[in-house]
């Protein structure tokens, strides 16, 4: 085992683990993407089965025309996790990310933090792992082909989730920019993925038994219309996930049976926005911990409404903090002030100046 503080007492850290973008890719080589996805689906699920034992709020938002950047607390009593991430659909025209993150565990104790990371490419994995998850017991069984609408940065990793999780196959993909097709099935040339580009959506959903949509706009779009979605369909409905932010026609989702992360975030943010607060939808956490059914029939339309949930973010970097001791790839970083007495903290900041 490397030089770790993970196994030290919070009074014991002298640093911060510090996970930057170079680490995590690093962290992602060493043990697989598909592998890490599985992973955090099994912390999800795992976290989601004790559901009630957690902090529970909400996302806290701050709204722009461009975009919105939000926070995403939650703690299940012992530790406390929280992620700041960005949604701005035009920001890809500029050449920067639509989505950026980060996020910090800490120690509920003593309020020390035990990890700080990078979670741009930590939420493209944990949404993928989570609609992965989510497919496994709400997708028909069996399914072998996935339309992908929508083929910007999270597109990949829900495929490769996918892939790993549900055994799909087939991916029939389909964007606005025919060069954002192109380059999600140059990325999946080798991974086993049979990847058909297709001119519409209409042609994307032919033949699939899970849709994904995962568009970027900040619109009550309609990606997917009524008559597009027929009996025994799965919709993963990913980009939906900001107030006046939708992708799919109101009448599939009077059709659908709704799955949801939380529902009180979910009516704010999700598809679910579109629909009166006391219409009937399904928490997932309950699926998991088996005391409702998934799918119960093959004509039935299931739909996940991903809005993205503060104990997915919490349960990624459970993960993550439970790798870096195999893996070692991390930085130390100084983040703590440890003045020999504690109440000296001025007679640190001293000392340093003699230092110096
Ligand atoms: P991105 O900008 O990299 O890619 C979005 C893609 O959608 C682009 O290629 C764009 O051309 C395409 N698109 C836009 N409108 C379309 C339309 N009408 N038909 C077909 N394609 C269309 O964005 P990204 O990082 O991949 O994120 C996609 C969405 O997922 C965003 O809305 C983001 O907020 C959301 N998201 C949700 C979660 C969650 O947990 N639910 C997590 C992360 C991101």
């Amino acid at each position: 085992m490397t030089e770790t503080v993970f196994n030290l007492k919070p009074s014991e850290l002298a640093y911060v683990p510090f996970v930057s973008v170079d680490n995590m890719m690093r962290n992602v080589r060493a043990v697989g993407v598909e592998t890490v996805m599985r992973g955090i689906a099994d912390y999800i699920e795992e976290d989601f089965r004790r559901w009630e034992s957690f902090d529970k709020k909400p996302r806290i938002p701050a709204h722009a025309p461009e975009g919105v950047i939000e926070l995403m607390p939650t703690s299940d009593g012992k530790t406390f996790g929280f992620k700041y991430v960005n949604g701005h659909p035009g920001n890809t025209s500029d050449g920067l990310q639509t989505v950026t993150g980060f996020g910090v565990l800490s120690d509920l104790t003593t309020g020390y933090p035990l990890l700080f990371s990078e979670m741009t490419i930590l939420t493209a994995l944990r949404t993928a792992a989570n609609s992965a998850l989510a497919a496994k017991y709400l997708a028909p069984k069996g399914s072998k082909t996935m339309a992908i609408i929508g083929n910007g940065a999270q597109s990949d990793f829900q495929c490769l989730a996918f892939k790993e999780l549900l055994g799909i196959t087939e991916i029939r993909a389909y964007d606005l920019s025919t060069e954002a097709s192109v380059r999600l099935a140059r990325n999946l040339a080798h991974s086993g993925l049979n990847v058909t580009i297709c001119k519409t959506a209409e042609d994307a959903i032919e033949g699939a038994e899970i849709v994904t949509t995962v568009t970027a706009d900040k619109k009550l779009a309609t990606i997917l219309t009524d008559n597009m979605i027929g009996s025994g369909v799965h919709i993963n409905a990913v980009g939906g996930d900001c107030p006046g932010k939708t992708e799919l026609h109101r009448d599939i989702l009077l059709r659908s049976d709704i799955f949801v992360e939380f529902p009180d975030q979910t009516h704010i943010e999700g598809e679910f926005q579109q629909l009166d607060r006391d219409h009937p939808v399904t928490e997932l956490w309950q699926v998991y911990a088996g005391t409702v059914p998934g799918r119960t029939s093959q004509d039935q339309i299931t739909l996940f409404d991903s809005v993205g949930f503060a104990i997915e973010d919490f349960a990624a970097l459970r993960y993550v903090h439970d790798l870096l001791p195999k893996t070692g790839h991390f930085e130390k970083l100084d983040l703590l002030a440890d003045p020999d007495d504690p109440r000296d903290l001025y007679g640190m900041v001293l000392r340093s100046a003699h230092a110096a």
